[in-house]
């Protein structure tokens, strides 16, 4: 029986209510989250303790953050700074930017505190039912002290390499989808236009070497069925795919295809807003033809 411990979770979101409802059957769990009546949910529903402040946090010896960028991470370290103790393990799981949490790590060091990034793939059914992949950076140290719980939420868990390399090889994969996304659809929608039923463009894509997760459980409940949820932000992915960019920069690398898929869905961000499904990019393509998904 694994020890009982004092964990903090900051980030009630799409991702972090599920993840911390896993940790509160394991551990002692103290929630906060910005917008409180999440917080008072999942205190009422799983047992988690409410923080009655952020500071209260600080008396967990793992503190775990959700949050949309490293911005607010970086927000978050700054007004716990004060209050942090020694020998506490922060794990951030969110998607954010490996130079600011290069930094976010060197701001904890000196306050006695270690810090891993931890972000996860595998969307909010995988923070459901507790088998997301989780990459991890950090010292080897920190990643075995970090890894029990990981575990608790995740299926695969792996360690890429010191602080960062966890956000950076998250931002890239999430490029890889972002990119096929997009010529999934283009090239479902051009099937469509040519006369073939959308049904029958996927199976063949499924049965052949255009197969992805895009095309076998993305894209066919959006554009058969035109059910469109909220899974994960636009704004979210858009973020990766910048940060994604932006480490292109930094290695003075030749990346066309990376720097495409960045405009893209740049400008598909700008179009649909900030509470878009990334998925809607798809909406996009079919406007910028002149059509829509829809059976005519
Ligand atoms: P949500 O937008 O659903 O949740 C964001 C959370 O951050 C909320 O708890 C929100 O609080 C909080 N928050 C936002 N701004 C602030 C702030 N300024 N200060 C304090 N708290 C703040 O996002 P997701 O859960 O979808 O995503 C979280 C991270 O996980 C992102 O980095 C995303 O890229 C990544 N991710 C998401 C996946 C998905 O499928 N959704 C999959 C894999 C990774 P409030 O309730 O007040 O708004």
């Amino acid at each position: 029986m694994p020890l009982l411990m004092k964990l903090a979770f900051i980030g009630l979101g799409a991702m972090g209510f599920p993840m911390a409802r896993h940790l509160s059957k394991q551990h002692e769990l103290i929630v906060w989250n910005r917008t409180r009546e999440k917080a008072e949910r999942h205190s009422r529903e799983y047992g988690g303790r409410l923080a009655g402040d952020l500071a209260d946090t600080a008396q967990a010896e793992v503190i775990i953050t959700m949050l949309p960028t490293s911005r607010e991470v970086d927000e978050i370290v700054g007004r716990l700074l004060p209050s942090v103790r020694r020998g506490t393990l922060w794990i951030d799981a969110t998607s954010g930017d490996p130079n600011v949490s290069r930094e976010t790590a060197k701001r904890l060091a000196e306050k006695g505190v270690e810090f891993v990034d931890a972000p996860v793939t595998g969307a909010t059914v995988g923070a459901e039912n507790a088998t997301l992949t989780i990459m991890v950076g950090g010292s080897p140290e920190d990643f075995a002290r970090a890894e029990p719980i990981l575990r608790i939420v995740g299926k695969t868990i792996i360690h890429v390499g010191p602080v960062g390399a966890g956000h950076a090889i998250k931002v890239l994969t999430n490029s890889i989808m972002g990119a096929t996304v997009w010529i999934t659809s283009e090239c479902l929608l051009l099937a469509k236009q040519y006369g073939i039923d959308l049904k029958t463009a996927l199976a063949v894509t499924n049965a052949g070497s255009g197969r992805s997760n895009a095309s076998e459980n993305l894209l066919p409940m959006r554009l058969v069925e035109g059910k469109w949820p909220l899974i994960f932000k636009l704004v979210h992915h858009d973020k990766d795919i910048r940060i994604a960019a932006s480490i292109a920069h930094q290695q003075h690398a030749s990346t066309p295809m990376l720097a495409l898929t960045q405009n893209l869905f740049t400008a598909a961000l700008h179009q649909l807003g900030d509470q878009a499904d990334y998925i809607e990019v798809a909406k996009i393509i079919a406007n910028m033809n002149g059509t829509t998904w829809e059976a005519r």
